[in-house]
């Protein structure tokens, strides 16, 4: 009998490609969504199949599925910092109060439940590259403290649950990640400067654009995520790309690959943006016999082509998506 699957976050870029990957292999997805920051584009080729459900649900509230569950991955929750500087509540909301529904539901159901952390839980870190037994350096007070924190407490309740309750439970320590189904207004730097580039507008760098960062693609990042959900290993593990580029060098990459002429214009750089960020990704290659294999000009050169086939309608809509009304005043 084939497996079921409850995906949380499953409008979303990861949550949309981790829908098809299940559905490929056989299993039934359950997907779930509240649409704040996701759109319903990304998996309506999967409305339709017999082995596909979505429920519209916030998940910070009660989480009923009827059923069997095998299986939970909770990715939930606002991922750019624009989304979560914007929704600052709902974030902390869906990390703390949704993981902890997710964690009672998998409990319920004796299903293993792998959450979506992320390298934001190193904040801006003093040690480089990040493994995972460095502990972090956060802010818990500044802006960014709303996700970094909810992210924290959320692998902090898991591995309580894992050890008060014996709940098989997986944490995946994310690192940037890029690819098709990307917002093109979330505000990453990926989609802002693939938008920019296509809409002739200066690329924005924040800071000097010496701060670094390292490009995981989505698919390198699925098999990650895959292998660590039927691995048996319960600690955190970083799955991310260790190629490392500084923000300005990878605008220049972003001009040359998109054929502009486009300027360089310079921003302030957005409170506590980290230095540096670069996964030591030992623990991911020793106990999933996983490392990434699509390099970044492969990478930016698909994710170029879904951008540049978006319809001029969405490419011309540069402004941050409006979160009104789902907001309770
Ligand atoms: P995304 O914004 O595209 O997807 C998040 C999805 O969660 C959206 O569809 C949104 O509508 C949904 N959601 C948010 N709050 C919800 C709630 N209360 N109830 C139900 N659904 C809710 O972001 P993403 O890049 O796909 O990120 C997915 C997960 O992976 C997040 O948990 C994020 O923290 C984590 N992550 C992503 C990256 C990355 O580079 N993409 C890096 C680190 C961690
Ligand atoms: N950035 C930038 N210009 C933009 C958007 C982002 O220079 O228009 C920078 C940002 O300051 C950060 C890096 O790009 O240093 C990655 O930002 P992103 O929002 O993608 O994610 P983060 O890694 O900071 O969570």
């Amino acid at each position: 009998m084939s497996k079921r699957v409850l995906i949380t976050g499953a409008a979303g870029f990861l949550g949309s490609h981790l829908c098809d990957r299940f559905i490929a292999e056989g299993y039934k997805v359950v997907a779930m969504d509240n649409l704040i920051t996701g759109d319903l584009k990304n998996i309506e080729h999967l409305f339709g199949k017999d082995n596909f459900t979505f429920y519209h649900h916030d998940v910070t509230t009660f989480v009923h599925v009827p059923g069997r569950l095998d299986y939970i991955l909770h990715f939930a929750s606002p991922a750019s910092p624009i989304d979560y500087l914007k929704i600052p509540i709902q974030t902390l909301k869906v990390g703390s109060l949704g993981t902890h529904n997710l964690l009672g539901l998998a409990k319920e159901k004796n299903a293993r439940i792998l959450i979506a952390s992320t390298s934001e839980v190193y904040g801006d870190p003093l040690v480089h590259p990040q493994s995972e037994d460095y502990y972090g350096n956060v802010n818990t007070i500044g802006p960014r403290g709303v996700y970094d924190e909810a992210k924290r407490f959320q692998e902090s309740i898991t591995m309580a649950y894992h050890r008060f309750h014996g709940l098989e439970t997986r944490i995946a320590r994310i690192f940037n990640t890029y690819g098709p189904r990307m917002r093109l207004n979330d505000g990453r730097v990926i989609p802002a400067f693939i938008g920019q580039a296509l809409r002739g507008e200066d690329l924005t760098v924040f800071g000097d654009g010496t701060q670094t960062r390292s490009f995981c693609f989505v698919d390198d990042q699925v098999e990650g995520l895959y292998r660590l959900l039927l691995s048996d290993y319960s600690l955190p593990v970083n799955i991310g790309n260790p190629d490392e580029i500084s923000i300005l060098d990878f605008a220049e990459e972003i001009i040359k690959l998109t054929g502009t002429d486009q300027k360089i214009v310079f921003k302030p750089l957005p409170k506590d943006d980290p230095l540096q960020r670069q996964p030591d990704i030992s623990r991911a290659q020793e106990i999933l016999g996983w490392e990434p294999k699509i390099d970044r000009a492969t990478g930016m050169a698909k994710t170029y082509d879904y951008f540049k086939n978006l319809s001029p309608e969405e490419l011309l809509k540069s402004e941050h998506k409006d979160f009104s009304k789902h907001i309770r005043k």
